[in-house]
């Protein structure tokens, strides 16, 4: 498509010069990115119900006659609303226009319209707001597009409708047609027509299976080229274990699977003649951090230095102070370097890695700058490897030498994804908890009982245990007033919890003041800690018990479960409180899966089944590149793209004879920085 259609956006008719950089702040350039700009969504018109079946907050179509128009009514002077009486001849509605004046004119003569719109209940009637009106005439499938402050939907159909004028009648198919019969697909000028103006409903589930399996098969392309990279090299070989050493210094007898974890690693670096490439998935809780710095020991005792990079500066300092206190009594020297240290203190840390007196060096994204160079980096761990580009990852790999690689991640992705995220990466799985742990039981509390949960706080705080609350993100939005976590500390002046030891942990605060504030926590000198979801990955403090959520309906399940893992992490009973007023039916199921398990796996299912993966990862978070249609979730097509690349990969390894796929390939590697490794 790209290299059919590379006619500048500004020369498609009806798009001038300023429409052109309208479009081009969607990302869209020329005809070609145009027609895989696809609809956010439709507008099913072909199919109407009766007003009396109309789903719940979900759009529908309804065919009904206008009965009555009510006068509009001024309410200020750039507001007037408009109000009309329509019936499909069992049920009656309301149609409720803002400033509509056209449709409200053109409904008053009366006939039989259709209404697209969400029907809801207003407390008197059934009432549709702001719908869109066509006459019964017209029936079709509207795609309806994401619209940005300078284009609307329209105006993006048009510019479409004019582009797809421009496609050859027969467009040259990427996809040999071998494969496109064994998977029953159906044309690629077809799929493209009918995923931006559908004849019907089959014709854009066709479309979309489609334009689907094409953007998983390129994956699967550049992900297969990708892994071979994993090259012959014994650069940091290990020659001895020097595990039995480290459980001794660890304050807890090792779970057998973290032994069993550490043991994978090690023989991996021992026995293999390329470097170790390893996923150590545990949920949260089950001692991820000593299984890394196990293999941190036997690493550096045998000559390496190792990197270890966690996603946030909390974790980092946590992650330090944890090796720093483990290896205090060894030869073995740690380090740590944030974003946020003094240009001095950096500068000396520089020097260290440079010259070797650091063994481990701790830190965020900041190791991978530019002006930090290892005297030998043999070992490079990445903590909720998730959370980083596969971009970042690989550069952080190539200031070592073949350095061996360690991804922590508590995130339980499926098999089929963590196949496709991490390429050929070995598995271990901690599946074992530390000895003690009690489930940690969860509620779903309404504001109205909120006092009642102050008081659960403070008994437990009055008898030696620490909490956290959790406020959302504050929004500038008047439609959604969340309080922000200072407003909120402030107002638990008026609480049972006024006389505890309180402080506020959110993202604007300055790097030393949160470290400040997660040392004197986790020293036992604050009670209670009222966050925003800075603390959502990893921060370990054993002595909190108590994980209040304020408007939890914001937050995603796996996020839940993240959030609540910062408690139970000790011997003592543990509580999760999720505290929402939301009312909606799937909101208030959703929020139940917490109170019923624990289990990180179930929960990530869940949460890939309601909201699908795009979301479960958050934008990016995966380091895959953007997909823009196929779904993760779908299972099969992912096997029989990644089937058909094989095929062609077995005939063609370097896309030579399929070129058409190869630019895809690498245009889609591009956007995550990665085409350099692909062969
Ligand atoms: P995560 O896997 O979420 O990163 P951590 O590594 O932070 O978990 O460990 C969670 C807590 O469990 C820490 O306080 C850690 O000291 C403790 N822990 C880890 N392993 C064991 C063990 N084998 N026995 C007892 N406690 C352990
Ligand atoms: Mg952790």
């Amino acid at each position: 498509m790209q290299q059919l259609l590379q006619t500048t956006i500004q020369y498609i008719k009806g798009v001038g010069p300023k429409k052109a950089e309208s479009f081009k702040k969607l990302g869209i350039a020329t005809a070609g990115d145009l027609l895989e700009f696809y609809p956010r969504t439709y507008e099913d018109w072909s199919r109407t119900v009766m007003i009396a079946d109309a789903p719940q907050n979900r759009n529908c179509c309804i065919k009904a006659k206008v009965c009555k128009a009510f006068q509009p009514s001024v309410i200020r002077y750039n507001l007037v609303i408009y109000k009309l009486s329509v019936t499909d001849g069992e049920e009656d509605m309301i149609v409720t226009f803002f400033n509509q004046s056209y449709t409200y004119e053109k409904l008053r003569g009366g006939g039989e319209f259709l209404f697209y719109g969400t029907v809801r209940y207003n407390g008197y009637s059934l009432e549709m707001t702001s719908p869109s009106v066509l006459e019964t005439a017209d029936m079709y499938i509207h795609p309806i597009y994401p619209q940005t402050a300078s284009l609307n939907s329209r105006q993006i159909e048009k510019a479409v409708s004019q582009a797809l004028k421009m496609l050859p009648p027969n467009i040259v198919d990427p996809v040999p047609e071998s494969i496109r019969k064994q998977y029953g697909l159906c044309g690629l000028g077809y799929a493209v027509r009918n995923i931006h103006f559908p004849e019907s409903n089959e014709a854009l589930e066709q479309a979309k299976q489609r334009l689907g399996f094409d953007e998983l098969l390129v994956l699967q392309l550049g992900l297969a080229r990708l892994k071979g990279d994993r090259k012959e090299s014994v650069a940091h070989r290990i020659k001895k274990d020097f595990t039995r050493d480290f459980w001794k210094l660890l304050p807890f007898k090792p779970t057998n699977a973290q032994e069993r974890a550490v043991g994978d690693c090690i023989h991996d670096m021992k026995n293999n003649a390329y470097p170790m490439n390893r996923l150590v998935q545990g949920d949260v809780g089950s001692g991820k951090t000593a299984v890394a710095a196990a293999v941190c020991y036997t690493a550096v005792k045998n000559g390496s230095q190792c990197a270890f990079m966690a996603p946030t500066e909390i974790l980092a300092e946590q992650h330090f102070r944890t090796l720093s206190a483990l290896f205090k009594d060894t030869d073995v020297t740690v380090g740590l370097l944030t974003g946020s240290m003094k240009a001095s203190q950096k500068k000396i840390m520089h020097e260290n890695i440079r010259n070797g007196s650091v063994d481990i060096v701790i830190g965020t994204h900041a190791l991978i700058s530019d002006s930090v160079e290892f005297s030998s980096l043999g070992l490079v761990i990445t903590d909720e490897q998730h959370r980083f580009g596969v971009g970042q990852r690989s550069k952080l790999i190539a200031k070592g030498e073949d350095p061996h690689i360690l991804v922590m991640s508590a995130t339980p992705i499926p098999r089929t994804l963590a196949l496709m995220i991490f390429g050929d990466l070995d598995l271990s799985v901690l599946d074992e908890f530390p000895p003690g742990r009690q489930k940690i039981d969860t509620f779903l509390i309404d504001s109205s009982i909120r006092e009642r949960a102050y008081g659960f706080l403070k008994k437990n705080i009055d008898s030696g245990q620490q909490c956290y609350i959790v406020c959302p993100l504050v929004e500038q939005n008047d439609e959604i007033p969340l309080v922000s976590a200072e407003e909120y500390n402030k107002s638990l002046d008026e609480t049972v919890l006024k006389n505890c030891r309180r402080a506020v942990l959110h993202g604007r605060m300055k790097a030393s003041e949160k470290e400040r504030i997660m040392r004197e926590f986790s020293d036992g000198d604050l009670d209670l800690i009222i966050a925003t979801t800075v603390i959502e990955v990893g921060v370990d403090v054993p002595n909190s018990t108590i994980m209040m959520i304020e408007n939890a309906e914001r937050f995603g399940l796996s996020q839940l479960h993240q959030l609540r893992g910062r408690v139970g992490r000790g011997k003592q009973k543990s509580y999760c409180i999720l505290v929402s007023d939301s009312r909606k039916e799937n909101t208030v199921e959703r929020l139940k899966v917490m109170c019923k398990t624990n289990d990180g796996f179930k929960i990530a299912d869940e949460d890939l089944k309601q909201r699908g993966p795009g979301d479960f990862f958050g934008a990016r978070q995966h380091g895959l590149p953007e997909l823009k249609i196929a779904s993760l979730s779908n299972v099969e097509t992912i096997d029989n793209a990644q089937l058909a690349a094989q095929k062609i990969l077995a005939v063609d390894p370097l896309l030579k004879e399929h070129s058409e796929l190869d630019v895809e390939t690498k245009r889609l590697f591009e956007s995550v920085g990665s085409t350099e490794r692909l062969q």
